[in-house]
């Protein structure tokens, strides 16, 4: 599954920036996700939850912020917000749309102890 290697990629910042930062425990981890990153929400909490059983992140809330999609848009010659790929321009209609943002995943933050 897709979500389960995003998850584990997850975890491997998570336990790099733990170590850095010298946490025993991780209790909450932060991730914003681009809302074209094509990542499944509710699937990546179930894997996280699986993967971080046993880690120093076991039980960690993962609290999820999810950054709009942005395309540059040639009718418009603008950056307009796009919700998914493929998705005509939201201003004028047009369909020659190129994907500019919204589209990685990142860990923006942990709360250790
Ligand atoms: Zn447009």
């Amino acid at each position: 599954m897709h979500e389960m290697s995003i998850a584990e990629s997850v975890l491997g910042i998570v336990e790099e920036t733990a170590r850095r930062e010298g946490f025993s425990r991780v209790a909450e981890v932060r991730l914003e996700i681009g809302r074209l990153a094509a990542v499944e929400v509710e699937a990546l909490r179930f894997c996280f939850d699986a993967v971080v059983r046993g880690s120093l992140a076991e039980g960690a809330a993962l609290a999820i912020e999810e950054t709009p999609g942005t395309a540059w848009c040639f009718g418009c010659n603008d950056t307009v917000s796009v919700d998914s790929r493929g998705e005509p321009c939201p201003r004028c209609g047009g369909a020659r749309l190129q994907v500019s943002g919204g589209t990685d995943m990142r860990v923006k933050d942990l709360v250790g102890s």
